[in-house]
């Protein structure tokens, strides 16, 4: 969760609730898969549910990727958090230019954490060695690549709002990029055709930000929609950015125009989505990154794991998985 998120965080309580519960017994420390397998858990219980989430990121499979400077977003959420899971002890914000690719929350987070300054952060619970990276920011120009438009953008209204309300930052957004007629969204693009209220929102709140002209604020962020990156440059760590234009087909398809533009960046943090990990003994669906599963029923092969179809949880129970 965003450290400047403040209210947010304030679900610890309901989860702190939860785990108090007298029914519940938390045991923390434990690894499914080193500490335990699944036959144990088979042995003692009823039933398992697997909630172990989406732990790694997505990689964009484009050349320089591994360069130094080229980082997951939620590494550097991690970093700036003070996850337990963090691994970055010296992270650097010594590039004057950055990247972040990806339209979802999570990206837009990055981009405000990044265009604040440290004392902007220091009511929240940022450690402090980070306020001090924090601190001595070269990071001025912030860049937010969107390979759709803007009504395809996953990021909400609140956030893009927060965004939008940084004093610190001229937030950047090219008027043709949101000059979009609603009306006529969907007569020859079918892959258009629904366009959410959230989407709505989006695009009002774009279209409002694109009639600001810059004031000169300390930072700047730039909204790239329709832009996706296609190699990152550098030898020893990343030197800047090969962007292409993309546009979509009249079937609603993403695609190249061939047009591209480089960005002078000396870091690229990637959002572009999470996926889940294997569980030792669990099946699992390589192409979706998931358990497979039909309405939250493990399934192996395509069939029920449980024996018993119904389990209404009392003592004669199912078997767990
Ligand atoms: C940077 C960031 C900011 C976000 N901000 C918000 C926000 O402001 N509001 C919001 O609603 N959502 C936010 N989200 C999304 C939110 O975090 C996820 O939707 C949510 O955490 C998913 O919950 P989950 O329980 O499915 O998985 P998780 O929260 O990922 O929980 C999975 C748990 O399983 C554990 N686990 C994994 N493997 C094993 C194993 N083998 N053995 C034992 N334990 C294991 C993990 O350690 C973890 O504790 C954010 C996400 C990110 C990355």
């Amino acid at each position: 969760m965003a450290p400047d998120h403040t209210k947010i965080k304030g679900v610890a309580r309901t989860l702190r609730r939860v785990l108090e519960h007298p029914h519940v017994r938390f045991v923390g420390g434990v690894e499914f898969g080193t500490d335990l397998t699944r036959a144990d858990l088979a042995r003692s219980h009823h039933a398992v549910v697997y909630a172990t989430g989406a732990s790694v990121d997505r990689r964009m499979g484009v050349a320089g990727e591994d360069l130094p400077g080229s980082v997951a977003a939620t590494d550097f959420v991690n970093w700036y958090c003070g996850h337990p899971d963090n691994t970055w002890d010296d992270f650097s914000l010594d590039a004057e230019e950055v990247a972040v690719v990806g339209a979802g929350n999570v990206a837009l987070d990055v981009v405000r954490v990044l265009a604040k300054t440290a004392d902007e952060l220091r009511h929240t619970d940022v450690p402090e060695a980070v306020l001090e990276v924090f601190a001595a920011s070269r990071v001025r120009r912030i860049h937010l690549l969107a390979r759709r438009g803007p009504l395809q953008a996953k990021f909400t209204a609140p956030e893009l709002r927060d965004l939008l309300d940084l004093p610190g930052a001229d937030i950047v957004v090219r008027p043709e990029q949101v000059d979009i007629d609603l009306t006529e969204i969907g007569a020859d693009r079918p892959g258009l055709r629904d366009v959410s209220r959230a989407a709505r929102t989006n695009l009002r709140l774009l279209r409002e930000q694109a009639e600001r002209a810059p004031e000169g604020r300390p930072r700047r962020v730039e909204l790239h929609f329709w832009s996706r990156p296609v190699e990152i440059l550098g030898e020893d760590r990343v030197r800047g950015l090969r962007v292409e234009r993309t546009r979509l087909t009249p079937e609603g398809h993403l695609e190249g125009t061939g047009e591209h533009e480089v960005l002078d960046v000396g870091m690229v943090l990637r959002s572009v989505g999470y996926a889940g990990v294997p569980l030792e003994g669990v099946p699992f669906d390589s192409g979706a990154r998931t358990v497979p599963h039909e309405e939250g029923r493990v399934l192996d092969a395509g069939e029920h794991r449980c024996r018993v179809t119904t389990w209404r949880g009392g003592s004669s129970g199912a078997p767990a998985g």
